[in-house]
């Protein structure tokens, strides 16, 4: 194939690329493996499109962009729910211990009214 710089080439074979530029959208192209290599634009796979065809592309790669922005922000939507998730279940975790040291020292004061109640009984009977 030839080259569009006089047919130099760095001998390794070529890669089939996809082009996605509104001009030319999806249209397959051979492409050097090396990156910045001296082959440059090695040629088409593909016969050009008709316009109809083009636009139809060019519109469905608009649907995905759009698609793929709004799939982004139900992502960030959901990270930012788990994060408030988080902060939830870390305040009721502190709550909850809350309440079981409530319990601890509600039962430490039912025994202390029973035996001031035990007490008053025995010094009632004792006088
Ligand atoms: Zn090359």
């Amino acid at each position: 194939m030839q080259s569009n710089n006089g047919g130099l080439f760095c001998g390794k074979l070529a890669l089939v690329k996809t082009s996605w530029t509104p001009l030319i959208p999806g249209r397959r192209f051979y492409a050097c493996l090396t990156k910045d290599s001296i082959c440059g634009f090695i040629g088409w796979v593909d016969l050009p499109m008709c316009a109809r065809s083009k636009t139809i592309i060019l519109g469905l790669l608009i649907n995905i962009n759009t698609l793929e922005e709004r799939c982004n922000g139900l992502v960030r939507s959901i990270n930012m729910l788990q994060e408030q998730c988080n902060g939830l279940l870390s305040r009721n975790n502190m709550l909850d211990a809350r309440c079981d040291a409530l319990k601890d020292e509600g039962f430490k004061l039912k025994m202390y009214l029973c035996a001031s109640w035990f007490m008053f009984v025995i010094v009632i009977f004792s006088i």
